[in-house]
Order: structure tokens, then sequence, then C-alpha cells
């Protein structure tokens, strides 16, 4: 009785106890948050090692003091210290995901009680909003739904560290205009769940989402009798059950989807792995900016540039500048077999001075480079006592990236120009764009040839094999026409283009064509090997952003009225989207001279290839304007340095729907071809 009584005592006094070391606890991480308005206004980093080694060391004597030991007694201050660093990263990063209302719409696939809703949760949990989730079944429709401003953010699982990537959302951040603004890691903890009434050997039906499947195959094979029937998402499956009351019927599903929809958890922890975590990216309509004093990631997807080495060389940029690269993970490119993009994952903010050069110099190495987004990183590194670096970088490592970024500065500071990624400054060699067996750029001379317009399956076909007996490399065609006059006409549209890509598969010949509009480029990605950009569209801003997301080679054509710097201006649009194969074309400009249909400007031709690393074609036939004088202009083309010319013929000129006066008879052509490689 005595004894019970004592115990009671001193459960009383660990409860007085447990309570203080809450009000203590509460009250360091008020300190905590008056320490971060104190950093923010000194503009102090939130990090200081130096302060956290002498901290953790003091406090481990003091404790010994007490008899506690060590080990006890770090392990719970790195926890503290660690709660503490959270909270002022937090602060830094909040501001950003403000909206100024008190719900925040997140877009997720599947419903409610998904891995997705529950990883949305944790991320959002000290904001102190309501969320509203916008449920989807695919992962395109949840983006859709943040680039139609219906939803703030889109939460899409990434990557687990059981199955691996996920495919769907690789391929979709390629193609959105999202940007990644944060990651959150949520431990998946799998359930066998069914209804009140099931055991396990009841089972007949176990529904799953297949990625879970995946991740729990070894139990899964432990209960044959039951059948594995796919399922969008695994609380959709708990729902399910839930719904029809079926005792042959089991789920995979975590925990808190059993207790949302009331089931009866068969078995826990079914999982191949019990360290099965999911990544979650979060996206949204803008990109943020990130604070140097926070540790940030930078997510990018790249394609290599077709040369031996390129991805070595694209790599070798990280240990260049000693930039910590945290993930690789490649997924082919539709539409290019055996070609491959790569998403990599680095430390690192684009605002600092050494990513921005790190990026400069990846890009020389690419074919395409688009930022994904830059966010904070979600693990921050463990408090530690660490003496050594006593907090600070060593000075060696300062003078080692101060010596890189002075390195990278290009070393001619000329006139600043409003362009860059198209400048030689930039990029010193030739870019040489890969198209099929085609290099265009460096030392090459190609020639592309073909009809104005394509009119017809024979016209084509016939034309197709004339290229290619002349010694054509690529095969043009117009198939959405831009003409003067809206009674001219149009061009046989994506009916042509199918015409268009039977021939020169026929004849093994790439194909080049043109879109008129940013709603044709991805259709025509698809089966055009290079996009053109006509002459009355060289400054049609969003479709050069457009041509910019693709990783088809762009042929811009110079505008009528715009100067060179115009031209590389409007390629530096489309560089800067992403696509790093721009292929420069002079297709003759408007001057007061009426004898010639255009003035072709073969001057520019040296300038231009001082002032770009891009390729250069020269088109004569919409210069001249007229057959008989194509050929002694396309030759000049070449002694002053065109990269290939580009010349249109036809069957029966004077019958051709478009350009009639202008294209070469198939004898012309042909000896042209000749002469120009024997130039
Ligand atoms: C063409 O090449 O088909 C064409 C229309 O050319 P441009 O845009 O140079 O007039
Ligand atoms: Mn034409």
């Amino acid at each position: 009785m005595n004894e019970s009584k004592n115990i009671d005592n001193i459960r009383e006094n660990i409860n007085n106890v447990d309570s203080e070391i809450l009000k203590l606890l509460a009250e360091r991480r008020k300190l905590s948050e008056d320490v971060v308005t104190s950093k923010v206004e000194s503009d102090q980093p939130i990090r200081d090692t130096k302060r956290e080694t002498e901290l953790l060391s003091k406090i481990i004597g003091a404790g010994k003091e007490f008899g506690l030991d060590s080990h006890y007694v770090s392990k719970i201050f790195y926890d503290i210290i660690d709660d503490s660093i959270r909270l002022q990263q937090n602060h830094f990063q909040d501001s950003l995901f403000d909206n100024d209302s008190d719900v925040i719409r997140i877009a997720i696939q599947g419903i409610e009680g998904s891995y997705s809703s529950m990883a949305a949760k944790k991320f959002f949990a000290h904001f102190n909003k309501e969320i509203i989730f916008i449920s989807k079944d695919l992962f395109e429709e949840v983006a859709g739904e943040v680039e139609a401003g219906r939803a703030d953010f889109a939460m899409l699982p990434i990557e687990n560290t059981t199955s691996g990537g996920i495919n769907e959302v690789y391929d979709l951040l390629l193609h959105t205009t999202l940007s990644i603004v944060g990651e959150e890691k949520f431990q998946v903890k799998h359930c066998l769940v069914g209804s009140e009434n099931t055991t396990l050997g009841k089972l007949e039906v176990i529904f799953a989402h297949y990625q879970a499947a995946a991740q729990c195959n070894k139990f899964l094979s432990t209960v044959p009798d039951a059948n594995i029937q796919y399922f969008a998402d695994t609380a959709l499956s708990a729902k399910k059950i839930k719904e029809e009351g079926i005792a042959e019927y089991g789920a995979i599903a975590s925990e808190e989807a059993a207790k949302l929809f009331n089931l009866k958890i068969l078995q826990k922890e079914i999982a191949n792995q019990p360290n099965n975590f999911t990544r979650f990216l979060v996206c949204s309509r803008k990109s943020h900016e990130i604070d140097t004093r926070i540790p940030a990631k930078t997510s990018l997807v790249m394609a290599t540039a077709h040369i031996a080495g390129s991805l070595l060389n694209a790599l070798t940029v990280f240990s260049k500048y000693e930039v910590n690269m945290q993930k690789l993970e490649s997924r082919p490119i539709v539409g290019n077999p055996w070609e491959e993009m790569f998403y990599l994952d680095f430390e690192g903010n684009i605002k600092d001075e050494k990513i921005k050069m790190l990026l400069d110099d990846l890009g020389i190495h690419t074919r395409f480079l688009k930022v994904l987004g830059c966010y904070p990183a979600k693990d921050i590194a463990k408090a530690k006592i660490d003496f050594l670096s006593n907090g600070k970088v060593s000075d060696t490592q300062v003078k080692l990236n101060e010596e890189i970024i002075e390195e990278a500065k290009p070393k001619k500071i000329k006139k600043p120009k409003s362009y860059k990624l198209a400048s030689r400054d930039y990029k010193p060699e030739d870019t040489i764009v890969k198209v099929n067996d085609v290099s265009i750029g460096g030392d090459n001379f190609i020639v592309i040839g073909g009809p104005c317009s394509v009119e017809s399956h024979n016209q084509i076909f016939e034309c197709a094999q004339h290229a290619k007996e002349s010694g054509t490399q690529i095969l043009r065609g117009g198939c959405f026409k831009p003409r003067t006059s809206p009674y001219s006409f149009q061009g046989m549209g994506f009916e042509g283009l199918e015409e268009l890509k039977a021939a020169g598969k026929k004849y093994d010949l790439p194909i080049i064509t043109e879109v008129l509009a940013p709603e044709q480029v991805s259709e025509t990605a698809l089966h055009a090997d290079i996009l053109q950009i006509g002459a009355r569209n060289m400054q049609n801003f969003s479709l050069l952003k457009e041509v910019g997301k693709v990783h088809r080679p762009v042929m811009l054509k110079r505008g009528m009225m715009s100067s060179i710097d115009e031209l590389l201006n409007a390629a530096e649009y489309i560089l800067a989207h992403g696509n790093r194969q721009v292929i420069l074309c002079e297709r003759g400009i408007r001057t007061f001279e009426t004898a010639t249909r255009n003035t072709l400007d073969l001057g520019v031709i040296p300038f231009l290839r001082e002032m770009t690393h891009l390729p250069i074609i020269v088109d004569p036939s919409h210069a001249i304007g007229v057959r008989d004088k194509i050929a002694p202009l396309a030759k000049a083309a070449k002694i002053v340095g065109a990269h290939g010319v580009m010349i249109e013929f036809h069957p029966d000129p004077p019958t051709a729907l478009s350009d009639p006066e202008q294209a070469l008879t198939f004898n012309q052509y042909s000896d042209l071809v000749k002469d120009l490689y024997e130039l």
C-alpha cells in the first residue's frame, strides 16, 4: 500500500519534471525565434557551426557534472539544435509560400488520404492555413490545375527509396511550365488493410497502386491465394474496400488511410525495406528566390551534345566548381530513339555567382538545358562538434572558390551585349547541330533542298528522290505557309507533314519544315527533324519561346527588316528557353532595290561567324526570287563562310503553288549541288 503510494508520488514528480522540460523547450524555441529576428536584421548566416560546436561541448561537459553520459546528452541536444535551425530556415522560406489567403489549394494525384496528401500536410504543417486538396487521376492533370491557376501548388512524387524514380513525373517536368519550389520526404509505411469482417486468410483480391505493389512484392508473394489488382492510388483502394465492405478484398494502404476510412489493419510494415521513403516535389507557377543564407538545391534537365565525351564533359563541370551533385537520372527522349534526357539535382543556389557560372559552363556541353527549380533543401546537416573547421570555411577553400570564379570569367571584356548564350564570348567553339548523321556547323557545308510547299504525295516523293540523287543532306517542304495574301495557297498542314515525313523516311533524308504558331510546335516536333521559323516570325516571341522548349533543332530565318543584332537576340530567346540547337539563316532583307525580291546580305556572314558559334545557312532562293540568278549567289555564300545553303526546286516550276519564279528545275538543282561540292 505504502509502496504504491510512493510510486504515485514519484510519478507525480516525474510528471512535474516533464512539464518543466516542456515549458523550458517552449521557452528555448521562443529564444530561437528572437535569434532569427536579430539574424535577419544583421544579415548573419543561419548556421553558425562554431557556436554549435562550443554549445555542444559545453553542454556535454555540464551534463557530466550532473552524472549524465555524453552520448545521452548529445543525442537530445542535437535534436534541440536541429529544431532551432529548422525553425530559422522556415522563417526565411515561409514568406515565399504566403498567398494572402487563409487557404492553400494543393493539387494531388489521388484522393485525400493518399501519400501525396500526407506529404503535403507535412510540408505545409506550420503554415496554419486550411488545405484544400484538388484530386486528379493523372500527374499531367495535377500540373494542369496549377498551370491554369485553379491550384496554388502541385505535390508530385518523384522517387522512392525502394522502387526508384517515377517516370511519368520526370517526363512531365520536361514539358510543364511549373517550377519546383520545395521538396518533402515522407516515410511510406505500407499496411495490408481490409474490412472489419475480414482476416488475412479470407483475402482473394488485393488492390494496390503498382508502385506500392512493387515496394511490397516480397510480402505479397507470401499471400499466393490473393490476386493483385492494380489501382490508381493507395487511398482510393482503401476507399473502395470501405464502400464495398467485402471480406475477400484487401488493399495496400497507409495507416492514416485505414483510419480515415475506418478499416482494419491486417498487417503493418509490409514493405520490402523498412526505411521506405518517397520524395515529393512542391511545384508552383512562379519560381522562388531562395535566401542565400539557407541551404538550397537546384534541379535541372539537360541533353548533352551529340559529340563523344559530352556527358563526361558536362559532369566534369560539377567537379570543376566543386559542387556536390546529388542525383542523376536518365529518361529516353520521346521521338528520338536511343537519346536520353538527364535529370540532375545538385547543392547550390542559382543566385550564387559560382552556380551561375556552373550553369553557363554546363550549357556549352548541352543541346538542351532547363532549370526546373531552386528550392530549400530538406535535409539539414546535423549539428556536430567540429573543432577542426572551427565553424569556418577554410582559407584554402575560400581561395579556391575565388580562383574558380576568376578563372571562369570571360577573359576579354568587350562591350556588354544584349545576348549572351548566342555569343562567341560565351562559347568560343562552333556549335555543331547533328541531325541523324548530318552535321551542321564547324567545317561542314551542307545543302538543304526541296520544294517551297508540299503540294501532293507524288510531288514531294518525286522531289525527295531527286534531292537524294543529287546529294542533298536535308529535305525541305513547307506545310504551313506564311503567304502575303490570305487567298494564296496556305499549305497542306499536318497532312502535308505526314507526306514529307514519309518521303524523308523513304529516301533517308532528315526533314525541315516551318511552324507558324505556338500551338503547332509540339506536334510538328514529333515528326520533323528541324523546325523552321520564317522571316515573318523572327520576332514572334511566343513562338520563339515555344520552340525553345522542344528538343529539335530550330532554323531561325532573319527577318526582312531585322539587323543581325536583332537576329542574335531572337536566337537568344530560343537558347534561353532550353533549346541550344539553333541554326541561323540569312534569306535577304528589304532595301530600296526592286530588281531583286530581297537583297541578299552576304556581307554579314563573316561578321556572324565572328560574333556567334551558331551555324549559318544562306537561302538565296527567297533572297533573289529569280531562278536563273540563284546558283552564283549560292556559291558566293559558300565562299563567304556559310555552313550551307537552302535551295527551292520543283518538278515543274511554273506550276508550283508557291514561289514558282524562284524554284529551280531538277536539272538546275542537281548541277548546282555538284558545283557547290566542287567549289
Ligand atoms: C520558306 O523558307 O518557306 C519561307 C517562307 O521563307 P521566308 O520565311 O524566308 O520568307
Ligand atoms: Mn518559298
